[in-house]
């Protein structure tokens, strides 16, 4: 009887317990203990590190990110290129940052430290210290564990891009030694640049954070304990499977709300966390229905927001350099409490920064190496998820008469654009940091608007299902993503991928020249093939124009072409061409003149970078308006350009 007491007891437990299966494959698992020390602007780290060596051969060093030491000295590669920081914003020289690393060490086994060497494998420069190597006495075996124990000291800098402190507001973004991504036996471990976001692999993450009592304290993972220390401080731990990352955020001034949100198709249960200053809170409730959008939309179109948590930061003004980061759970949005209703500057980053959770969140590509996989999927999937909620033609500017969409936002930038870098390039190889954010966001977003287009809606929303579904926990390459698309569309869509991604050139086809001209009765000398009939003359005969249409492709991209002719008698007529000479006539004998041509009647082309010579009346019009609109635009986007996202 017991012994049955005990089975059905142990049978009840298992079958109690929620669905553990882990989402990704855990090659990392962090346990760290943090400790806040407000008067010296840092952090006391212990972190011990359990790493797979998941690959068939065994491996002798270890490299890891040392990010913080991006901010150690104005020579570091980070600092000297800047990318998308202007020039205007200096690093506090008081207040420069940096990793020490104070001790590493085999658990049980030997001291590291004095083996610990920078490296620099992308630029050799070797001011940067943000790659650190350990060379190991003995290698670690093919799926073997190794485990380390790191003490180290962390100094944030004032903020100037993303970590730091300003005042009492802290963000410790990057901020503890992250082992790089081990591929085929070599080591995936960038420095870190300013044009470049993150790659690593996924694990468990437990974090205790200390910190001053009266400190308000947000994390990735769910919080899953709190104690009030004799010492006037108190320890918060946090705890989350199947994430690459981990960062936090303190500062005493922050408002904490909870809020739990479901949703029953597909089903997501997960908490809300906001933490904002007091003097933003007249924008809470904009911060709380952007992120609930998000993540009905990015739930609904990709798959269901699978974590139990959810953090918003608003960080102070004063510490834009921190806003617009996305991180596991937890993202920054933009201190924009003084913004109108109609500027949905902050709607648009919560629902960008939130989309983050699923493109480098959970599918995370190495976006050092190919950006446009994590931000201009996510543009892609923001402007969709800001035209459903905010408006097809107001998702970014709704002031009375002026209305502008998120979608002709991110058009004006790239046709206003020059063209030297293709989408495809590693983020810290772009010309400028412009460049860098024009291919990887803006045309990225635009191209895969165009093949929306182009394969149509259905078939699209398809492939990024399908791409989220097949590649989640996985690091995908572009090529993965041709894949899916091909695979969904049964279409061979190399052709496409190859000019929009692989080349810098532009898209512009044009109508060319509109002509009707009268057919002239034969005159002049014929060896009698035409025998001219007086009377015709004075019947007054139906005349007969030759109608000329002619296309002219303008840019060196090639797009196939379809055309929509439309006589005066109201006759239409479409016609389909490759697109692939300089150009194309078509002729029409009619006893009528054209009225009017245009071509991609359809208005598939999105990145055809003049659509006002895509069409032509043959008695000219005015100029429309739009063109005006497009030219104040460009004027307002260099207004925003400043954000991080
Ligand atoms: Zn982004």
């Amino acid at each position: 009887m017991k012994k049955l007491t005990f089975v059905v007891f142990v049978f009840l437990f298992i079958f109690s317990l929620p669905c553990f299966a882990a989402m990704s494959k855990h090659i990392v698992d962090y346990r760290i203990k943090a400790k806040l020390i407000p008067e010296e602007k840092a952090v006391i780290g212990y972190e011990i590190l359990t790493w797979l060596n998941n690959s068939d051969m065994p491996v002798s060093e270890l490299q890891f990110h040392l990010y913080l030491n991006a901010f150690k000295n104005n020579r570091s590669t980070f600092l000297k290129k800047r990318g998308r920081i202007s020039q205007s914003i200096k690093p506090d020289k008081q207040n420069w940052g940096y990793n020490e690393i104070r001790k590493i060490k085999i658990k049980n086994g030997a001291d590291l430290t004095s083996a610990v060497e920078y490296i620099q494998p992308d630029d050799g420069n070797k001011d940067d210290q943000t790659v650190m190597r350990v060379l190991l006495p003995e290698p670690v075996l093919p799926h073997k564990r190794i485990i380390l124990e790191i003490e180290f000291y962390a100094k944030l800098p004032k903020i100037f891009a993303r970590a730091g402190f300003e005042n009492n507001f802290y963000m410790a973004s990057q901020w503890f030694p992250k082992i790089g991504v081990l591929q085929e036996g070599k080591w995936n471990c960038h420095q870190y640049h300013s044009s470049s976001e993150f790659f690593a692999d996924f694990g468990v993450y437990e974090v205790e954070i200390t910190a001053p009592e009266e400190y308000v304290v947000g994390a990735t993972g769910k919080r899953v304990q709190e104690v009030n220390n004799p010492d006037g401080t108190k320890t918060y731990v946090y705890y989350q499977e199947d994430i690459h990352d981990f960062a936090w955020t303190a500062c005493p001034d922050f408002v904490e709300f909870h809020e739990s949100y479901s949703l029953d198709d597909p089903p997501v249960k997960t908490e809300i966390i906001l933490l904002m200053l007091r003097r933003h809170l007249k924008i809470k409730k904009r911060y709380l229905d952007s992120l609930k959008n998000g993540i009905e939309f990015y739930s609904q179109n990709y798959g269901a927001y699978p974590y139990p948590t959810i953090t918003l930061v608003d960080p102070p003004l004063k510490a834009v350099g921190a806003c617009g980061m996305e991180y596991p759970t937890l993202f920054t949005t933009m201190g924009a409490w003084f913004f109108p209703k109609g500027m949905l500057l902050p709607e648009m980053v919560t629902i960008h920064e939130f989309g983050h959770g699923y493109w480098y969140g959970m599918v995370a590509s190495n976006e050092f190496e190919e950006p446009w996989l994590d931000e201009g999927i996510n543009s892609y999937s923001e402007i969709k998820a800001m035209a459903k909620y905010y408006g097809e033609d107001r998702s970014m500017l709704n002031l009375g008469p002026l209305k502008i969409s998120d979608f002709t936002f991110q058009r004006a930038q790239v046709i206003g654009s020059g063209r030297i870098d293709p989408i495809l390039k590693k983020s810290w190889e772009f010309y400028s940091g412009g460049s860098y954010s024009l291919n990887s966001y803006d045309k990225a977003a635009l191209s895969l608007l165009m093949l929306e287009r182009y394969l149509g809606e259905d078939i699209m929303a398809m492939v990024m299902k399908t791409y989220f579904e097949r590649w989640k926990f996985k690091h995908p390459t572009t090529e993965n993503f041709i894949e899916v698309a091909e695979d969904v569309s049964k279409q061979d869509l190399g052709w496409f991928f190859d000019q929009f991604w692989r080349s810098p050139d532009k898209l512009d086809y044009a109508i060319g020249r509109l002509r009707s001209t009268e057919v002239k009765e034969p005159e002049g000398i014929f060896e009698g093939q035409y025998k001219t009939d007086p009377k015709n003359k004075e019947k007054n005969v139906e005349k007969i124009y030759k109608n000329e249409v002619s296309i002219i492709r303008k840019g060196e991209l090639i797009f196939p072409q379809e055309v929509l002719i439309i006589f005066e008698n109201g006759e239409e007529i479409r016609e389909k061409w490759d697109g692939k000479n300089r150009w194309k006539k078509f002729e029409y004998l009619r006893s009528y003149k054209l009225k009017f041509a245009q071509i991609d009647p359809e208005n598939i082309m999105i990145l055809d970078i003049d659509h006002m010579n895509n069409s032509r009346l043959m008695k000219p019009n005015k100029i429309p308006p739009l063109k005006h609109a497009l030219e104040l635009m460009l004027d307002f986007q260099k207004l925003l350009t400043w954000i991080g996202m």
